[in-house]
């Protein structure tokens, strides 16, 4: 069981990039990481954010497609953002913070950031995900003492790794 990460309509749709939930858990964790050494703006805090709480609930279902994400008018400086926090995560940013030594993820990034470079945002009028031109609820943005991570809905992610089936 795993996740997958989608990119409609761009030319590395050809079933996105497929990560394990293990690999899933790593993947939120170094981008996280990373994120949150480059967020500045409401959209980037939302953003990573959403990392933060990554696969915290709904194990095995917390894939998306990039079209997901609330882009907006201003989606070019968006992308990049993302493009920089994947790139950073790729540089090991932190990973001395990780209880682990991720073998394979680095080769999942680099897809997951080729298929971010092929994908054209539309701007989402309406997005399941929110109105990430507000910054998130100040206490999302709080940070671990431990790990300087935000600490989003469900607590500092390297601190204690809560998850729950999605059945
Ligand atoms: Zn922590």
């Amino acid at each position: 069981m795993g996740n997958r990460f989608t990119a409609d309509g761009s030319p590395y749709d050809a079933g996105g990039v497929y990560l394990s939930n293990g690999a899933t858990d790593v993947f939120y964790d170094v981008l996280t990481l990373a994120g949150c050494s480059l967020a500045e703006t409401p959209w980037q805090q939302n953003l990573v954010v959403r990392f933060a709480d990554g696969h915290r609930l709904g194990l095995g279902c917390d894939g998306f497609d990039l079209g997901d994400l609330p882009w907006t008018t201003e989606w070019p400086g968006e992308k990049t953002f993302l493009l920089r926090v994947v790139d950073l995560a790729a540089s090991r940013h932190r990973w001395d913070l990780l209880r682990y030594d991720p073998p394979v993820i680095s080769a999942q990034l680099a897809a997951f950031g080729g298929m971010v470079a092929g994908f054209t945002p539309v701007p989402v009028r309406a997005s399941a995900w929110g109105d990430w031109r507000k910054p998130p609820p100040s206490d999302r943005l709080s940070r671990c003492p431990s790990h300087d991570l935000y600490e989003g809905e469900f607590g500092c992610r390297l601190c204690e790794h809560v998850a729950a089936s999605c059945g």
